[in-house]
């Protein structure tokens, strides 16, 4: 039985006040939440972030990192700056890297391999353009996105992944994909993943639904078979619009 897995991004919002007094609500009413939920503030508030949720069982999630450990790379935020300040899991692949930034998929593959070797947990985004979707090719590409993300990773390693697939389309954007276009994309990951590893390892893998989440919506796209959590971008900066989405009862 998969564990649902809710996850908020709050990208470049939130000053550290405005995090820590977000982060203490959420502290506040999802400190019994029996899923398992993550908020990745701006790196500025991370720490901040960190202490307000300490022992509670809210994870602390970083938006990206670089795939380096340490050196010339101005701008960039090393795997071991942000073990060191308590996160546990990143997201990686986002489309707004990929497609504002020019993240490639070798890129994204070389981040993950790192953060495994670390012991950090990660959250790998795949997804399709409109125009990919238009064309029918929407599959192609979650596809090699997923077989070049995961290259190189292993069965034992893979427990540290989640995916979330996030159509480019509805992200930020109001629109969301149909709950069951998003759960035929989910079942064709898992068929994806079967390919890879194994039946047993592709039944188990979380994978997460992203674009455009929001508490109106949330219960028809979580209530799908195959999609097991949320990563939200905009609800996710309002107490009201996460919590209740957090709090869904599968
Ligand atoms: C996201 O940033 O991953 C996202 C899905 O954003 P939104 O929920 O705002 O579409």
């Amino acid at each position: 039985m998969r564990k649902l897995f809710i996850a908020g991004n709050w990208k470049m919002n939130k000053t550290v006040g405005d995090a820590v007094t977000l982060a203490r609500r959420l502290v506040a009413s999802l400190g019994q939440c029996s899923h398992k939920v993550m908020i990745a503030p701006p790196f500025t508030a991370l720490s901040a972030v960190a202490e307000v949720i300490g022992n509670s069982p809210i994870l602390l999630g970083a938006q990206n990192m670089a795939n380096e450990e340490h050196g010339a790379h101005t701008g960039e935020v090393s795997v071991l700056m942000l073990l060191d300040i308590g996160v546990e899991t990143v997201i990686l692949g986002h489309s707004e890297r990929r497609h504002v930034y020019g993240e490639p998929d070798e890129l994204v593959n070389d981040k993950l391999k790192l953060a495994i070797s670390h012991g950090l947990d990660s959250i790998l985004c795949v997804g399709e353009k409109l125009d990919e979707r238009e064309a029918g090719n929407a599959e192609g590409v979650v596809d090699d996105q997923v077989r070049l993300g995961l290259a190189g990773v292993n069965a034992d390693e893979l427990s540290r992944v989640t995916i979330a697939y996030e159509p480019v389309w509805a992200i930020g954007t109001g629109k969301t994909a149909t709950p069951q276009d998003a759960d035929s994309m989910h079942a064709h990951i898992r068929t994806v993943l079967t390919s890879l590893y194994s039946p047993e390892i592709a039944s188990n893998m979380t994978i997460q639904y992203g674009g455009s989440v929001k508490p109106s919506n949330a219960s028809s796209l979580l209530g799908m078979e195959n999609i097991d959590g949320a990563l939200v971008g905009g609800a996710s900066l309002e107490e009201d619009t996460f919590v209740p989405i957090a709090l869904y009862d599968k």
